[in-house]
């Protein structure tokens, strides 16, 4: 069975032609970053712009690539929400109306649903699971007993991680979105500033990284005052092993009081280094028998391939949307 999937979430305009849930077709990605790197974050109204300029050339290119014509689909999925409402009504639209003219079901897709399903194109999932889901907007330790079934067990108090990447990425001057450079320069850095780990004994799955943030602006800031220079791969080495330390001490202990068969990454924040290897060395040295996913570093940011993926299920149960559907920009799991 072939899914036509598409996501508009946020900045990446994208399409995809998933066989079965697991296998990848196609994959189009068209992103935006250029278009939003001069005002330092995505701006909405250009976001929707874009979407609606690249949508069906998009669209098209993806059942190209996989040599599909649109009477061979089982269904056409999209993500729902959360995500900017202007971006998200694109993308629903443009799946409505294919929909309609094919007569095809029309599935609706949670984002960070797709973000842990990205996993599925990589080994099947097997439940139960913990997944942690780090992105641009979301954090959170979602337990997963079943294929349709989600726990948030914890999540943050205040800033995504990605986002927390993002800020001080600005503060000390890289592209947005600066977790990917941040993530360099720690490679090139030494763990050398004293940077908090907010709530890391904490008896809970919580996570809170706006503390973080500030200390790290603080240092900076005084620094300057002062005329002292600072090692900038030093302080994101610093500030990446600070993120990295919450992160894994929490999806571990997390991990152990479910036990769970796999503990799955996922997420824009999944690209990170760091956090990878990280993650590897904590699972092979403190869990027994739990297998650890991590999606291949296309599958990690934004993409149409894990909501067709997602959508599967759906698929398999006949639960489908009509045509009242629309853009949920608060949609939670
Ligand atoms: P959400 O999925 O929560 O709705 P989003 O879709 O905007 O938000 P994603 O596309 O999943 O977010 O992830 C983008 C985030 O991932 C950005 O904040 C970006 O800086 C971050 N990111 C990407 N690569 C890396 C990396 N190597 N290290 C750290 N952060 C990274
Ligand atoms: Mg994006
Ligand atoms: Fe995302």
């Amino acid at each position: 069975k072939l899914i036509l999937a598409i996501e508009t979430s946020c900045d990446e305009t994208s399409a995809a032609i998933i066989e079965e849930g697991k296998i990848i077709l196609s994959n189009i990605v068209a992103s935006q970053i250029k278009s939003h790197q001069r005002f330092g974050g995505v701006v909405p109204e250009v976001a929707s712009r874009h979407h609606v300029e690249q949508i069906t050339l998009i669209i098209e290119e993806a059942l190209l690539e996989a040599d599909v014509t649109y009477n061979e689909l089982s269904a056409v999925a999209v993500t729902e929400g959360p995500g900017l409402v202007g971006a998200l009504l694109v993308g629903v639209n443009a799946a409505k109306a294919i929909a309609f003219a094919h007569d095809l079901p029309l599935i609706a897709v949670n984002h960070i649903k797709g973000h842990i399903f990205a996993n599925q194109l990589v080994k099947p999932l097997n439940f139960p699971i913990m997944s942690l889901v780090v992105s641009g907007g979301h954090t959170e330790l979602i337990y997963m007993e079943s294929e349709d079934s989600y726990e948030i067990i914890g999540e943050t108090r205040d800033d995504a991680v990605g986002e927390a990447f993002d800020k001080i990425g600005r503060v000390l001057g890289v592209p947005y979105p600066g977790g990917r450079h941040i993530d360099q320069m720690a490679h090139e850095g030494k763990d050398t500033y004293d940077f908090p780990r907010a709530m890391i004994r904490d008896d809970n799955f919580d996570f809170s990284f706006s503390g973080l943030k500030s200390s790290f602006i603080n240092t900076v800031h005084n620094a300057k005052q002062k005329n002292e220079k600072l090692d900038h791969n030093d302080l994101a080495a610093s500030f990446q092993a600070a993120v990295i330390d919450v992160l894994v001490s929490k999806t571990i202990r997390a991990a152990k009081l479910k036990s769970v068969n796999q503990l799955v990454l996922s997420g824009g924040v999944a690209a990170n280094k760091g956090l990878r290897t990280a993650l590897k060395k904590a699972v092979a040295e403190e869990l027994n028998d739990v297998e650890l996913l991590i999606p291949p570093l296309e599958l990690c940011g934004d993409n149409a391939a894990m909501i067709g993926a997602a959508a599967y299920i759906n698929l398999k149960n006949k639960d489908y949307a009509d045509y009242t559907l629309n853009g949920r920009p608060g949609l939670t799991v």
